[in-house]
């Protein structure tokens, strides 16, 4: 079998017939073909199975008792992601058009002949694994896009990005929010005494560390070369610095050992923590975040400033 005509694995197809015979033969014949499929003689036994099944497409019949297979269609789209396709006899009742603005993916003429039906089954089916690959694809592009490469935190567009959207938000709900900015100390000595790949392995433990003194609404990202940035949405100054004390001890506990001799080395943080004035720009609130970092650098580092006056 070549790739065209394989059935793609795990295939879930789901037939709606109420008539005994049709609907068994087709079931027969999926099965044959390599795929999983369940029955339902009426449209609403189908939504029901399809709550509790997996179910990549429907082949349902027009003509059903209560719900018919175009008011199926339009449910189906509506509340799933799955393909649709519809069959239905010569009467001239329902067209092709009908059918495909409830937006079926295909549409076959009863008496259904099987070759002709499997055909299409995997024409849709084989869609629908191209169109899955791309959203996968595009998911995958857009984590990339915002992610940081070496420490998978976030990168600096995406801070940008977000503290806009939650400066929007506190300014809305007039709630607080605090912005912790994060510098390694003599990280340039670090790289200079150990190599700059062991200086990037810090990079990457800080990460870490930083990921793990988080609550779940706070977010971290690699601001710069060794510098760090955290939103903390719905925090007031005094909470943040908390946080921020967290952090800087828990790097500080943190052993690395960057020599041939195992001998352990440690590293620290300088944080500079601020909480956001009412209307204020973007750009104000980050400064002070740095000078409040700053701060913490001049008076000897490894410590944690607070700056919440308005300047
Ligand atoms: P301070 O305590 O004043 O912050 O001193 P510092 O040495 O950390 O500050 P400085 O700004 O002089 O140097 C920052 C250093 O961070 C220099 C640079 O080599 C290092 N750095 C920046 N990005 C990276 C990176 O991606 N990997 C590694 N290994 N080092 C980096
Ligand atoms: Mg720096
Ligand atoms: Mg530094």
């Amino acid at each position: 079998m070549g790739a065209e005509t394989q059935p793609l694995i795990g295939a879930q197809i789901l037939i709606v017939d109420d008539d005994d015979a049709i609907r068994e033969a087709m079931h027969e014949f999926v099965k044959m073909a390599g795929y999983t499929a369940f029955t339902a003689a009426s449209a609403e036994h189908a939504l029901t199975l399809m709550e509790n099944n997996k179910v990549d497409v429907v082949i349902t019949d027009i003509m059903l008792p209560g719900i018919n297979g175009l008011e199926l269609t339009d449910r189906i789209k509506q509340n799933f992601d799955v393909d649709v396709i519809v069959m239905t006899g010569y009467s001239g009742d329902y067209s092709y058009e009908e059918a495909i603005s409830k937006g079926a993916s295909d549409f076959v003429f009863k008496p259904v002949r099987f070759e002709e039906l499997m055909l299409r089954l995997r024409r849709v089916l084989k869609e629908r694994r191209l169109t899955q690959e791309r959203i996968h694809m595009l998911k995958k592009l857009r984590r990339l896009s915002i992610t940081d490469g070496l420490t998978k935190l976030y990168n600096s567009r995406y801070f940008y990005n977000q503290l806009r959207i939650e400066i929007d938000r506190t300014t809305r709900y007039e709630r607080p929010l605090s912005l912790l900015l994060l510098d390694i100390d003599h990280f340039k000595a670090y790289n200079d005494n150990y190599g700059h790949l062991e200086g990037d392995k810090v990079l990457v433990r800080l990460g870490e560390v930083i990921k793990t003194c988080l609550r779940k609404m706070d977010s971290a990202y690699r601001y710069g070369g060794e510098e760090f940035t955290i939103i903390l949405p719905e925090t007031e100054g005094g909470e943040a610095e908390t946080v921020a004390e967290r952090i800087r001890s828990a790097v500080k506990m943190e052993i690395f050992h960057p020599c041939d001799d195992g001998r352990p080395v440690t590293v620290s943080v300088s944080v500079g923590v601020t909480e956001f004035n009412w209307n204020e720009e973007v750009a104000v609130f980050v400064q002070r975040a740095d000078k409040a970092m700053y701060q913490s650098k001049q008076s000897g580092r490894n410590r944690v400033s607070c700056l919440f006056v308005r300047e």
